[in-house]
């Protein structure tokens, strides 16, 4: 049975996700939820009057956000404790163009973002969720919760091999959602995305809605699922768990200490970090930069001793040992749920942690009461990778790459163990607040 700190904070996270259909969504409850706790928004095109100790946040491009309090010391004296994650999914976009008829039914033209699982997108109550830009300039987040539109499967008569040859989906021409039937004085997508928006009290009008960032998502909101509730089940715990998890630590993590603390969450990790919200994008050492001017003067020096005596965590979920399919692991290596984080290890690289790393992320989880586990990749299958190499390398900071235990990673709808959350948390928390940086020699 999940202790109750633990089912109070996963109620949160299955909120958090639920409120959370889109990266810009995501961004936005991030945004309240760091409001709510005292920190100010900074505008990227202004000057910033940070203070030592201060709390603030900023957004690039409605999908990335990163949240930091400012240490009492400058942080090329101090340094800078970062936790990295990223805020979207693998889904389906609504194309540009999107309007379809077809066989007198509507249809909604979307492409693949990121490395899905199609099958599961199928015979699901799908609805849509992102933001919108306006020919006039403005941009609003736009949500639609009733079960807009279906990916219909093709009956088993129709498909008699299904069962033996598996299900086959070719991207263009089987994931097309229906919208409705036909009834030629329709306007539309756009028209449906003006109404909505006029019923939030935004005025709008369908033609008007030029730039279209639209994700398809399940509307069947997440929830606990097990004999004693061990599971999450819900769509997106890769990655808004690790989001929740570095937000919820930040928040926890007291008051201001020498060292800075940052948490930033990015857009677009799925289809590989290459855009300005992205974590191959420079917005980091923007920022970087940008508090360093808190202390004094910014000079190539401070900088590479800030990054000297930095480290990130990186946060992405990890692959639980799957009882159907426990073969696809190394056997020495086979992260269990609900026995805590796993620290993520790849000689080649698709991880950043090294030995040192995992010698501090094993610390702090001792220090939290609990140890962490490991994974490696079987030597004949390809690994995944994530922020934390890309960061390492761009920022040239110590990188650790961790994650929670989960199964069925990049379904519509995923599963991760309750017992994991709190401690999670608890071991961010931990790492923010300590500091206690190893030394970049060591
Ligand atoms: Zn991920």
């Amino acid at each position: 049975m999940p202790e109750p700190s633990s089912l109070s904070l996963t109620s949160d996270l299955i909120d958090y996700i639920n409120r959370s259909p889109s990266p810009y969504h995501a961004v936005s409850e991030t945004r309240r939820r760091l409001l709510d706790a005292g920190f100010s928004q900074l505008d990227e095109r202004e000057s910033w009057n940070l203070k030592p100790g201060g709390r603030a946040f900023v957004i690039r491009a409605g999908g990335t956000i990163a949240a930091f309090i400012t240490g009492t010391l400058g942080p090329e004296e101090s340094g800078v404790l970062m936790i990295g994650a990223h805020t979207d999914s693998p889904n389906l976009r609504v194309k540009p163009l999107p309007d379809i008829k077809n066989h007198g039914y509507v249809q909604v033209g979307v492409e693949t973002y990121g490395g899905l699982l199609r099958s599961t997108w199928m015979d699901r109550d799908l609805s849509i969720a992102g933001r919108v830009a306006t020919s006039k300039g403005d941009i609003h987040l736009v949500r639609f919760d009733s079960p807009l539109c279906r990916i219909s499967n093709v009956a088993i008569h129709l498909n008699r091999t299904v069962n033996t040859d598996g299900l086959k989906l070719n991207p263009q021409k089987h994931l097309i959602p229906t919208l409705g039937l036909d009834h030629e004085d329709e306007d539309g997508l756009r028209g449906l995305l003006a109404r909505r928006l006029n019923e939030e009290g935004i005025n709008a009008e369908a033609d008007t809605l030029t730039g279209l960032e639209l994700c398809l998502y399940d509307t069947q909101a997440g929830t606990l699922g097990g004999a004693d509730n061990e599971f999450i089940n819900t769509a997106r715990l890769d990655n808004l768990a690790s989001c929740h998890a570095a937000l919820t630590a930040l928040l926890d993590s007291g008051e201001a200490t020498e060292h800075t603390r940052m948490i930033v969450l990015y857009d677009h990790e799925e289809v590989g970090s290459q855009s300005q919200a992205g974590a191959k994008g420079r917005f980091v050492l923007h920022l970087l930069e940008r508090i360093a001017h808190v202390y004094g003067d910014v000079t190539p020096e401070n900088q590479a001793r800030t990054a000297a005596r930095s480290l990130l965590v990186s946060a992405d979920m990890a692959h639980a040992v799957h009882p159907n399919y426990s073969d696809k692991h190394d056997q020495q290596h086979l992260p269990k749920m609900g026995q805590g984080p796993v620290i993520k290890i790849n000689v080649n690289q698709s991880y950043a942690t090294d030995a040192v790393g995992t010698a501090f992320f094993e610390k702090a989880c001792q220090t939290c009461g609990f140890s962490a586990q490991r994974f490696v990749s079987r030597n004949d299958m390809g690994c995944g990778s994530t922020i934390g190499p890309i960061s390492a390398a761009r920022i040239g900071i110590r990188t650790v790459d961790v994650g929670n235990p989960m199964l069925s990673m990049h379904s519509c709808r995923e599963t991760a163990g309750t017992g994991d959350v709190a401690k999670m948390i608890a071991v961010m928390t931990h790492i923010l607040r300590a500091g206690n940086v190893p030394p970049p020699e060591a």
